[in-house]
């Protein structure tokens, strides 16, 4: 089968495709004839280097289609299934096939198509822990986003205004900027051309915010953290700019006693339930209109590298996908 192998870490030419063979499922496991391959800005760290992995690897961690095959002990799911799932820690995504540990695997139901299922289940799963738990919005609280047009925050913005909360969004272009109002963002500040912070006290006055939500991290954190209010919670869940460094607690305290979290998704669906409790809950969204998945680009599979260079040129909004 073809897939994207990384031999070493680098740039988006390390991205090759490869003639593999197709993996046979183990115990556990299931393997899945994927239609459609996720694309994650965990993937550029994983490429890079900055997250590590044994080499070589098949990029990717994410995927639906069908169960062509499942191994030993395995009743959760049968042939024919559509499922579709994230985070395998084998990773294998960007392919034509993977064999994924069946815990891992969510059922995708009757009027959701395989490429809004497989959009939501890193990025779309992200945004919901963040909004109903990390900081559980509510009517009356402000909300920041930072890069909302982007494949985490496109939910992001729409999870939030259907929880009540006030949405300031920020974005690198005007072309963006359109994108997050029409996905409801109250306001929104292209970060590129001005100071979002004194953008952000304009519109809500002096530590006004009550939760700011941070991928960009190194850029941004500590204007993020300016703008709390007492008590309020700074998330930083991203390194898209780079790291944030490490923080002293006494920042914290003259901040206004707020609250510093840097969650991560695999501690948001811990057990099986509530890997399918979220699932669920994206998928009724998206079934009943309330949620609009926004699919910003699809690519060839060949064309990996191609679309790791458009991401990482801040070129690209919502999901992008790869067909194999
Ligand atoms: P995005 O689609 O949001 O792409 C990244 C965006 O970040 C860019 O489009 C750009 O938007 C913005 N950005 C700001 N500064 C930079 C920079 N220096 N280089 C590149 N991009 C920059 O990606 P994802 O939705 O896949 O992921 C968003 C973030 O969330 C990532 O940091 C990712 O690691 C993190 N994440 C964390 C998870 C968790 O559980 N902790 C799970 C999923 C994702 P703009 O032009 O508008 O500034």
């Amino acid at each position: 089968m073809k897939a994207i192998r990384v031999g070493r870490t680098g740039g988006p030419e390390v991205l090759e495709l490869a003639d593999v063979p197709v993996p046979s499922p183990g115990a556990g496991e299931a393997l899945v004839r994927q239609s459609v391959a996720g694309i994650n800005y965990i993937d550029v760290y994983v490429r890079t280097g900055l997250y590590k992995r044994d080499l070589p690897f098949i990029e990717g961690r994410e995927g639906a289609g069908v169960v062509e095959a499942v191994g030993e002990g395995v009743t959760e799911v049968k042939i024919g299934d559509r499922v579709a799932y994230a985070q395998t820690p084998n990773l294998g995504g960007y392919a034509e096939a993977n064999a994924v540990p069946v815990r891992e695997l969510v059922p995708i139901p009757d009027g959701v198509d395989d490429r809004d299922a497989c959009a939501v289940m890193l990025q779309g799963m992200t945004a919901h822990y963040l909004a109903n738990d990390t900081f559980p919005l509510r009517p009356g609280h402000v909300a920041l986003v930072h890069a909302a047009a982007g494949g985490v925050c496109s939910t992001l913005v729409q999870l939030a205004k259907a929880r009540g909360a006030t949405v300031i969004a920020t974005v690198g272009t005007e072309e963006k900027a359109e994108l997050a109002r029409g996905l409801g963002a109250d306001h929104v500040i292209v970060y590129a051309n001005e100071d979002f912070a004194d953008a952000t006290r304009a519109i809500v006055g002096e530590h006004a915010v009550d939760v700011a939500y941070d991928s960009v991290g190194k850029d941004t954190w500590e204007r993020s953290l300016s703008l709390l209010r007492p008590r309020g919670m700074l998330v930083v869940y991203g390194n898209s700019s780079g790291p944030v460094p490490p923080v002293e607690p006494q920042k914290l305290a003259s901040a206004g006693s707020v609250f510093f979290t840097r969650p991560t998704l695999v501690d948001y669906i811990r057990t099986r339930d509530e890997l399918l409790g979220r699932a669920h809950d994206l998928f009724d969204t998206i079934r009943n209109g309330k949620l609009h998945v926004r699919i910003g680009a699809t690519y060839p599979l060949a064309d990996a590298a191609q679309a790791h260079r458009d991401l990482e040129a801040r070129k690209t909004t919502g999901k992008l996908l790869l067909i194999p």
